[in-house]
């Protein structure tokens, strides 16, 4: 397990104030550098968060407080330790997207304090053989150069699905369960079964437990190296497998994971840390880089999703408590109706600069009048393909109304799951509720995929469910034509539906919708895989021995 270092004391410093500062100084640099040079080392994502990491560490309104505190007679360790809490405490409390962003400035904290004290950051440990790393979080740091040889998976207690720990990851294609209470009880030396794709980690296996895990690594492991062909069913069924995107550096890294276009591309993740809205110039240059990025192939732009976890001053500021229920998505958007304009200008034009087949769509959408309002602005824009998100129980009742007016409808499971059980996804103490295997939720998204059978028109996934290999059969069983993920969960998703024709994801996903919880759905839809499976190959012998 990864442990902390133990607080610093606050007791009176021996040296001058200007030699605690000196050493302050020396040490807050030596960690930005560090973190720098990791982040290089690492590259992608990694880079980002690393070099945002070494900002932090250098920020002067940070100095100021640890100075405040050097002049008060403290030791270098203890100014640190304290500035750094009262920042993290206020990162905390804005919660959602900048509250996640408190475990990184816990990790600069503990890293500069080591330095202090002359011994090695915290963190990861090496017993000498491959195991699995128990911790209460993973810093950006540890994550992003973590020894995948010896470190079999990744489980913590603490960060949620937006965490840095869990972004990266979902990046490194990294085994990882992250903000699970199960990790507290762990032991050294206990065996587990860590399950990323259903987020469950399971202690003290059974043997038939252990087979299980066994066929479901190798199955992995077969599929990383599988040819990357269109996604499709066994029975040559197309379901078209699409990456979700925050920015257009990652495109380049999908399309080599086998992406045939976009399924969700977050605008917002672009403009998180602006405090004014982007020009339009801004935004047809970030637009263009993405298209350019996939000429002749389908990308799906998703305008700005502000509110909750996400928070976007130029678009809404307001202290409001309920946020996710509040002036989120569409709503905040059509609140300020000019950005949403820019914001459809700017695709428009980096539409007609590129070959890409521009589909764009709309958050958080309630109601068929919102609907009929955003399709009917951004047809006025010559944006060609406009649809809606399906993330609120309301929408997905009353699908069949919305596909009336909207081109297609992409289902958000995140928030969809959030909407229907009443659960915030961003909080640890409701977790469990927040399961797409729900059959509250199957239910919803059956009505989605009926509606886009009746009316013809395209139903796709941009939910993490789309990234769980037997969950993403169940969707297409519903009625998804296609599926969006993160692209690391390309490969396990492409081998999962070749296993599978129509019919059976159809009769699959029968037995989840017949289950009362998302335990015994899941359960459900595996024993009817397994059967699907038997029966097909009895179905090969008989043929076999007819000839
Ligand atoms: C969702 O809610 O499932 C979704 C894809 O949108 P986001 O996760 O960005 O809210
Ligand atoms: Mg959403």
């Amino acid at each position: 397990m990864a442990e902390p270092l133990p607080p610093p004391s606050d007791a009176p410093s021996t040296l001058s104030v200007d030699d605690e500062k000196a050493r302050v100084t020396d040490a807050v640099a030596a960690v930005a550098r560090e973190l720098e040079q990791r982040g290089a080392q690492a590259g992608g994502a990694a880079q980002d968060v690393l070099e945002a990491q070494a900002m932090m560490a250098e920020d002067p309104s940070l100095a100021d407080e640890v100075d405040t505190r050097l002049a008060q007679g403290k030791t270098g360790e203890f100014a640190v330790f304290d500035a750094f809490a009262s920042f993290r405490d206020q990162l905390s409390a804005m919660g959602g997207y900048l509250g996640e962003r408190a475990a990184d400035l816990d990790d600069v904290a503990q890293r500069v304090i080591a330095r202090l004290r002359g011994v090695a950051a915290p963190g990861v440990p090496d017993p000498g053989h491959p195991f699995v790393l128990v911790a209460k979080d993973l810093a950006p740091a540890d994550t992003a150069l973590l020894d995948l040889d010896k470190v079999l998976a990744l489980v913590t207690t603490e960060g949620g699905p937006t965490s840095h720990t869990a972004i990266l990851a979902r990046e490194k294609s990294i085994v990882a369960v992250v903000g699970t209470v199960e990790a507290k009880g762990l032991r050294d030396g206990q065996m587990v079964i860590v399950d990323a794709a259903a987020g469950v980690v399971t202690t003290d296996p059974t043997p038939d437990e252990l087979e299980r895990a066994q066929n479901r690594a190798a199955a992995r492991a077969a599929a990383a190296t599988a040819p990357l062909t269109d996604g499709a069913l066994a029975d040559g069924t197309p379901v078209p497998l699409l990456a979700n995107l925050g920015n257009a550096d990652a495109a380049a890294e999908a399309v080599t994971l086998g992406a045939e276009g976009v399924g969700l591309f977050r605008t917002e993740f672009l403009f998180l840390s602006a405090n004014q809205a982007p020009t339009v110039e801004q935004q047809r240059e970030a637009y263009t880089k993405l298209l350019a990025a996939f000429p002749g192939k389908k990308v799906v732009v998703r305008v700005l999703d502000a509110g909750a976890d996400k928070p976007l001053p130029f678009l809404n500021d307001a202290h409001e408590e309920n946020p996710a229920l509040g002036l989120r998505g569409l709503r905040a958007l059509r609140a300020s109706e000019d950005i949403l304009r820019e914001q459809l200008t700017a695709l428009a034009e980096a539409d007609a600069a590129t070959s890409a087949d521009l589909w764009v769509m709309a958050p958080m959408v309630s109601t068929v009048e919102e609907t009929q309002y955003f399709v009917d602005l951004a047809r006025d824009y010559g944006v060609k393909t406009a649809g809606v998100m399906v993330e609120v129980p309301s929408s997905a009742l009353l699908a069949d109304r919305i596909l009336a007016h909207a081109d297609f409808a992409s289902i958000g499971t995140n928030d969809l799951t959030q909407y229907t059980l009443a659960a915030d996804r961003l909080l640890g103490s409701v977790a469990t509720f927040q399961d797409p295997w729900h059959p509250a939720v199957l239910r919803l998204i059956g009505e989605v995929g009926d509606a886009g059978r009746a009316t013809g028109k395209p139903v796709g996934i941009c939910g993490e469910a789309a990234a769980d290999p037997l969950l993403a059969v169940v969707l297409v069983g519903l009625g998804a034509t296609s599926l969006s993920m993160a692209p690391t969960a390309l490969a396990d998703v492409r081998a999962s539906l070749l296993q599978h024709t129509l019919e059976d994801a159809r009769d699959i996903a029968e037995a989840a919708l017949a289950a009362d919880s998302a335990t015994s759905a899941r359960t459900a839809a595996q024993e009817a895989s397994t059967r699907r499976a038997a029966l097909a190959a009895a179905n090969t012998t008989d043929e076999g021995a007819q000839q």
